[in-house]
């Protein structure tokens, strides 16, 4: 096979053999195909679109790079939360314990923000002392004792995906649906699950700004799943607000924590729950939505999720003592607030520039390499749809010594529209996508 044969069919529109992508995959990964190769292949398939049965090829190739992990002989099924990407997500550090309380082991492993979107590995180490960089055989311990571990992926999971992304990263090639989907899934499934819940997240503040574009992505991430032998769910939920109030590490952490002790705003309780719920179906531990939310909420209210937190903590290295109040997690003092100039209700916001705004403070990443400040970050006083007067507090910003200050603050006010009318509501849960009709993909 050549290389450049396969590029020119997938140029001109046509479907390649499962045959051509893994041997296009394997080739890469000797370095026998090079990055212009690749590159050039992507972009094709950008245009093109791929077939479920390529993306499926796709997903397997990238899967089979690296280690599989197998975790049949830990008893339960084992399934696993995965968000697109939004900001102020903090779900996973709630979600977790509490799906590992009701009896569905969780072997969750998370990654790092990048642009505008935060990282639950860097928000879970604004808890002193917890590690996230454990190998394999501790990971699959903590499974088995725990019935949960939080770690980042290890260097042998899915290896051509990070080539292969950071490829994507600088030739405009990463917004493609197959390829997103081959990504996210090689890794998810390489992670030793039975099953999995996907939180595809929709508007301003997500990759899929429109529901159609998201509905898309879900139902492509859906199909590879259970192509895979994966009973996998996906929900459409809303990104066009800030979820919950914080934006930052440790902000963040708190909020899920708070959750876990039955406080915390609304719709990140909310969200949990469904999530939860959804997860416990799958994993067999309820037998249907209602009874999983009732569940998880029971969780929430004994304390035996935020109880599994502390044990995952201790065992991860961290203080469990730290998580019991807001002054365990680190947090500057400064702050600035960013006030309302005339009255009318906040409009529609534009939810990536707010992530952005907290990147610039230092919460977030430009680059792989920047180093996060764990203690910065915004908390949001007013929503879409809120009503204000002139002088009414809009967001809190906790910076450290003005570092980017000037540019957030004025990054928020253009973000935050003041409007005379209040934008149409949009529900929390916009979509549960369950199928996967067969057709290219772009
Ligand atoms: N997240 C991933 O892991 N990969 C993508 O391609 C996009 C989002």
């Amino acid at each position: 096979m050549r290389a450049v044969d396969l590029i020119r069919d997938k140029r001109e529109g046509g479907e390649l053999e499962p045959e051509a992508i893994r041997w296009l995959v394997e080739a890469y990964t000797r370095e026998d195909v090079t990055d212009a190769q690749m590159a050039a292949f992507f972009m094709a398939v950008y245009f093109s679109g791929m077939s479920r049965t390529e993306t499926n090829a796709l997903v397997q190739a990238m899967l089979h790079s690296g280690d599989v992990l197998d975790f049949s002989d830990i008893p339960g099924k084992k399934i696993d939360k995965h968000s697109t990407g939004g900001v102020g997500d903090k779900i996973s550090i709630c979600l977790a314990p509490l799906v590992a309380a009701c009896g569905v082991p969780v072997p969750m492993m998370s990654g790092r923000g990048l642009g505008h979107t935060g990282g639950t590995l860097d928000k879970l180490e604004a808890i002193p002392g917890f590690r996230t960089d454990l190998g394999a055989d501790r990971f699959r311990e903590l499974v088995a004792e725990l019935g949960l571990g939080l770690i980042g992926q290890t260097e042998r999971l899915a290896p051509a995906d990070r080539r292969l992304y950071a490829l994507r990263d600088v030739t405009a090639t990463v917004e493609s649906v197959p390829l997103i989907a081959a990504s996210i899934m090689s890794k998810k499934l390489a992670e030793g699950i039975d099953g999995l819940v996907l939180d595809v997240k929709v508007g301003s503040g997500a990759f899929m700004k429109t529901p159609e574009a998201a509905r898309n992505l879900a139902e492509t991430l859906v199909g590879v799943g259970v192509v895979g032998g994966k009973p996998t769910r996906a929900l459409l939920t809303r990104m066009d607000r800030v979820l919950g109030r914080a934006v930052g590490n440790a902000s963040e952490t708190w909020e899920a924590i708070e959750v876990l002790r039955g406080e915390g705003p609304d719709d990140v309780r909310e969200l949990t729950v469904e999530l939860g719920a959804h997860m416990l179906v799958l994993g067999e531990q309820a037998k249907d939505e209602a009874e999983g939310r009732a569940r998880i909420q029971a969780a929430i209210d004994d304390g035996s999720g935020f109880q599994r937190l502390q044990r995952v903590v201790e065992a991860q290295g961290g203080d469990p003592r730290a998580i019991e109040k807001r002054s365990g997690l680190p947090f500057v003092s400064e702050e600035r607030v960013l006030t309302a100039d005339k009255p009318g209700y906040i409009g529609a916001v534009d939810v990536e520039a707010v992530g952005r705004a907290g990147m610039l403070l230092g919460a977030g990443r430009a680059k792989q390499s920047d180093v996060v400040d764990l203690a910065v970050g915004l908390e949001i006083l007013a929503h879409p749809g809120d009503a204000v007067s002139p002088g009414d507090p809009i967001v809190r910003i906790l910076h450290r010594d003005a570092r980017g200050l000037d540019e957030a603050e004025a990054t928020l006010r253009a973000a935050h529209p003041i409007d005379a009318l209040p934008p149409p509501a949009t529900p929390l849960v916009l979509e549960r996508v369950s199928g996967a009709p067969e057709g290219a993909q772009r």
